[in-house]
């Protein structure tokens, strides 16, 4: 396979507010601090500076299709004229011979119908966060007054549902807690029409501890519930990504997730006041840990690309942590999410804080792939 080059995905930080206060959110509860001193919106400059950079980056590292994904913060707190502006400059990305997938994530509180249609009116791949049943999602996604979001969160799924297929490609974000059995989890995704569904072990590391912890079910049992239901189920029109990546990962095939080692992070991210950093998941480490220094007005994507911290996250798989060393999954896992291995003490080196969780579902996966093999 050639060697992969450039970066190829691109995270734009439309809005850096959000309506809903989260008690899990790294970027507003975590480590770094920089969301304080910047602008709440982003100008359409930063867009028009963006645009020709981007298309020469890609140009330069041979790449013909890139992903867009609208993010915040809470992006659909954007006008709606921003939001067609802005895609209609990304159109100037695809003449340009660039393929570009458009995706928007979105708490889902303030997802109407009109939003709705506008946004299937790009193409676009919404993923809308919601963590489970009632009681698990208000436990934890708030809004500013502390009340919880999930009614506001089914009507926006609803209204999105209208137009999948006509546009809009509807998926779930959820991350996962293990206060809920993960058979009622998938059920109840399933019962809302959810076809495309995204599970996120919750951003962690020996900094920022594990936001939820229950001693009667650990993430390894309630990501094998998922997975056994999924099975069980076996309608192949139901995409769950992470366990995508796992059947890839023990059939030894790579993985498309950085929730595996092994896949490179080719992510920028593009910030409200210009700044491009490496992925955000880095904010749950340490203050300031993606402020590079580098920023749309003035400098190239490459000057990120080439920056020695963006070149340890495409390079993680050279730094393999030694706590794996005889793992029967240091060749598929290769120690987890990069950021989820950070300590104060001793950088990237250990290994990532879902050990227990990653070994689970990748022995699990694989136990069933041979039981069904040989069935
Ligand atoms: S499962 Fe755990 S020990 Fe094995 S490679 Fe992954 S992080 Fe390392």
């Amino acid at each position: 396979m050639p060697e992969l080059s450039g970066i190829d995905t691109y995270i734009i930080k439309t809005v850096e507010w959000c309506n809903l206060d989260c008690t899990y959110c790294y970027f507003y509860h975590g480590q770094d601090t920089s969301f304080e001193k910047r602008p709440r919106h982003m100008s359409r400059a930063i867009i028009e500076a963006f645009v020709p950079k981007m298309i020469e980056h890609s140009q330069a590292h041979g790449i013909d299709f890139v992903h867009l994904t609208f993010h915040g913060g809470e992006p659909l707190l954007q006008s709606k004229e921003d939001f067609t502006w802005m895609m209609e400059q990304f159109d100037r990305i695809d003449a340009a011979g660039i393929r570009t997938a458009r995706k928007l994530t979105t708490n889902g509180v303030t997802l109407t119908d009109e939003w709705a249609e506008l946004m299937a009116r790009y193409n676009t791949h919404l993923a809308i966060s919601l963590d489970g049943s009632r009681e698990v999602h208000d436990a934890a996604r708030v809004d500013l007054a502390g009340r919880g979001s999930y009614d506001r969160v089914i009507r926006g799924l609803r209204n999105a549902l209208k137009w999948e297929g006509k546009g809009l490609n509807v998926g779930t974000i959820t991350v996962l807690n293990p206060t809920e059995n993960g058979s009622d989890l998938y059920q109840h995704l399933r019962s809302l029409g959810v076809k495309s569904i995204n599970l996120i072990l919750p951003e962690a590391n020996y900094v920022t501890p594990i936001p939820v912890v229950n001693p009667d079910r650990s993430y390894a049992q309630l990501l094998k519930e998922i997975f056994d239901a999924w099975v069980e189920e076996n309608d192949d029109s139901v995409d769950i990504g992470f366990f995508g990546d796992v059947v890839r990962a023990v059939a030894g095939l790579p993985a498309s997730s950085d929730q595996f080692g092994f896949a490179p992070v080719r992510v920028a991210v593009l910030e409200t006041d210009g700044s491009v950093q490496p992925t955000d998941n880095f904010r749950s480490c340490a203050d300031g840990m993606v402020e590079l220094g580098i920023n749309i007005f003035r400098d190239s994507i490459d000057d990120l690309y080439y920056h020695d911290f963006f070149q340890l996250c495409i390079n993680q798989q050279a730094f393999i942590p030694e706590e794996c060393g005889g793992c029967k999954f240091v060749n598929v896992c290769g120690g987890g999410r990069i950021s989820t291995r950070y300590s104060r003490e001793e950088g990237f080196k250990r290994k990532s804080v879902h050990c227990d969780a990653l070994y689970g579902i990748l022995d699990h996966a694989a136990k069933t792939l041979q039981k069904n093999s040989l069935a």
